[in-house]
């Protein structure tokens, strides 16, 4: 049960238009006030993205993003019998080869997994399903299955060299936390290959920009999810950057008068409950905002403040189940709040 429907029969109506093609999927081609503005969409990795460019190269722009999206949806899928990942889980522990994106998404997972001490791992994959969230059949699981399916994990049981990967039996993987902060930045290249200098990409809610700014000068304005109903906690002005949020609203399930929520927490094997209610991440690379934004919301107020003051190189705007929202010094004078319970975190 997703929590808005609506916005599913949406997706799905915007689905039987577009056909999911990458190649004829450039919507519309407009001039606005001297700017030609393109904008195309395309249904891939579970959600419906949207992609908008400035300026004459926009459509040829888009249609290379769309393939490049599309493309590593089919290197990167759980479920198609013909992906690298799925190659990956059905292994029975032997040596897979894999593209070099596969590879380069890999080491960067694990990488990640040792910097956030675990938070995030991408070999949740048996226990998420045990839960149902791979396949939307909810269900909670007793606390011996979930320990039983707990043994399997460890992003750093995964071994990666020369391209091959080979994994532990039974562990498997599913990347649904960092794949479209990453597909957003092969998009975003794809873009500029095609000489496009403005444009937004919207990825199921993470935002990409490129260019400092839309061609008549103005910044791009991205509003913040409020994770307790459909408006927004506020307005951030930014520039090219991408802007990347994680939140238990986007799935979860209610069962006997309690709400389970997609992310969860490794060590317990069941939703995090961190005291967070969503975590926006901004930085320069999508793919690090997408393991962030994971990570920190598994990590709860003050883990997050802190691995921010350790790593820095990104800012974020957390907000607590309580409705406080804290936003770090970078970019406080950016974020127009609609709460008057806002926090600025310093260094
Ligand atoms: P995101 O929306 O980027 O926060 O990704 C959430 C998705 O990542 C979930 O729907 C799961 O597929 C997966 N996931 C949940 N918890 C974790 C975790 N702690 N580490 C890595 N992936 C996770
Ligand atoms: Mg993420």
């Amino acid at each position: 049960m997703k929590k808005n429907l609506a916005a599913g029969v949406l997706i799905a109506a915007l689905l039987m238009l577009n056909s999911c093609s990458a190649d004829k999927a450039v919507d519309s081609t407009a001039n606005v006030s001297g700017d030609k503005k393109s904008s195309g969409s395309v249904f891939a990795m579970d959600t419906y993205m949207t992609i908008t460019a400035y300026g004459n190269n926009g459509k040829k722009g888009i249609e290379a993003a769309q393939k490049e999206i599309t493309r590593l949806e089919k290197l990167w899928s759980v479920t198609d019998e013909n992906s690298e990942i799925y190659a990956i889980n059905h292994s029975s522990g032997a040596e897979v080869p894999v593209s070099a994106e596969t590879e380069e998404l890999l080491k960067f997972a694990i990488d990640m997994h040792g910097k956030t001490n675990g938070a995030l791992d991408i070999t949740l994959y048996p226990v998420l399903r045990a839960w149902g969230f791979t396949t939307g059949e909810y269900r909670v699981p007793d606390d011996g299955e979930i320990s039983e399916l707990l043994e399997r994990k460890g992003a750093d049981k995964i071994t990666v060299d020369n391209g091959k990967v080979s994994v532990p039996e039974k562990t498997e993987i599913d990347l649904g936390a960092i794949a479209k902060g990453c597909a957003g930045d092969a998009a975003a290249r794809a873009l500029k290959e095609q000489g496009v200098t403005s444009a937004l990409l919207d990825l199921g809610g993470n935002i990409q920009t490129i260019g400092d700014a839309k061609p008549d000068g103005t910044k791009w304005k991205v509003g913040i999810r409020d994770p307790f109903g459909d408006g927004s906690i506020g307005t951030l002005t930014v520039g090219e950057c991408a802007v990347i949020t994680s939140g238990g609203y986007e799935r979860f399930f209610e069962q006997d008068g309690v709400i389970y929520k997609h992310i969860l927490d490794p060590e317990t094997g069941r939703p995090a409950e961190s005291g967070l209610a969503s975590v926006t991440i901004i930085g320069s690379e999508g793919r690090m905002c997408d393991a962030l934004s994971t990570s920190l919301y598994v990590m709860g107020l003050d883990d997050a403040c802190a691995y921010w003051r350790d790593n820095g190189d990104f800012d974020m705007i957390l907000v607590t189940d309580d409705g406080g929202v804290y936003v770090t010094d970078g970019i406080a004078e950016r974020f127009a709040s609609n709460s008057e319970d806002v926090t600025v975190v310093e260094r």
